[in-house]
């Protein structure tokens, strides 16, 4: 049930028809390549949640585009917020969703680039007591599992690769822009390749190796495979909001934490 199409009279109702559970999908706004929409995260991280929430009822929350993306600055269009106020608001956003009855807040990460900010952002839970949960899944790594069957070898996978250009191909279509597509963008130039060889990375690494935020081979997509993907990231949401409706545990080890915390021993 998505959160901006519900009346105000019906949303308490459907808070406690779903468990309680509300889903925010996190994407950004960057440049994929020269063939596919900057929204390519939030197209596909909306298509997850809803055919996972046509399976499993959940309060879907708008679409939340103010993620991790300094990595993209130097391309036009891309929204890059501030590394402070994206935890911020993202905080903010789960405070308000807990304020409005959903006490189990569960983040589907539709972007790639956003471990560092998920993985701390999960860890700032701990640091005062909360009357909610805040549960992390990432669908998107089912297209580099390998557990799904499409027409392209794994290592031609990447951003705006042919994963995400298929799952486009199946979802808008009238969005992908094959004909601007230059194969040879999607290599890496290696760079950096000394510090990466001895396992050290910097800020400027991913740059140093796709200037043009593309990696992979996009001209291998094929939209049935997409349709495929796009089924198997939805069904791994949905695993994750049964366990999450009865999970019974985790916040009253939250507040156990909170409790002993005040008082370490
Ligand atoms: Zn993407």
């Amino acid at each position: 049930m998505r959160w901006e199409e519900l009346t105000g009279d019906r949303f308490a109702e459907a808070v406690d028809e779903c468990g309680g559970v509300c889903a925010i999908p996190l994407s950004v706004v960057e440049r994929h390549g020269r063939h596919l929409p900057m929204g390519t995260d939030t197209y596909l991280g909306r298509e997850t949640l809803t055919r996972a929430a046509a399976l499993e009822p959940v309060i879907e929350f708008p679409d939340y585009i103010f993620t991790q993306i300094p990595e993209a600055r130097h391309r036009a269009g891309t929204i890059s917020i501030d590394g402070d106020l994206m935890v911020k608001l993202l905080d903010n956003v789960c405070r308000e969703i807990a304020r409005n009855g959903c006490k189990k807040i569960v983040l589907v990460n539709a972007h790639g680039g956003n471990q560092g900010l998920v993985t701390l952002f999960n860890m700032l839970q701990l640091y005062s007591p909360r009357d909610y949960v805040v549960y992390l899944v990432q669908p998107f790594m089912v297209v580099f599992s390998g557990d799904v069957d499409v027409p392209w070898p794994i290592e031609s996978e990447g951003h705006a690769g042919p994963g995400e250009t298929s799952m486009i191909m199946t979802t808008r279509p009238d969005l992908v822009h094959m004909d601007q597509h230059v194969a040879e963008e999607g290599a890496a130039l290696g760079r950096l390749s000394a510090l990466q060889d001895a396992g050290v990375h910097t800020g400027i690494s991913w740059y140093s190796d796709f200037p043009t935020h593309y990696s992979g081979d996009a001209a291998l997509a094929d939209a049935e495979a997409g349709d495929r993907l796009l089924d198997a990231m939805a069904q791994s949401v949905v695993r994750a909001l049964r366990a999450i409706k009865a999970d019974t545990t985790a916040r009253p080890l939250q507040d156990e934490f909170f409790a002993s915390s005040e008082r370490p021993v």
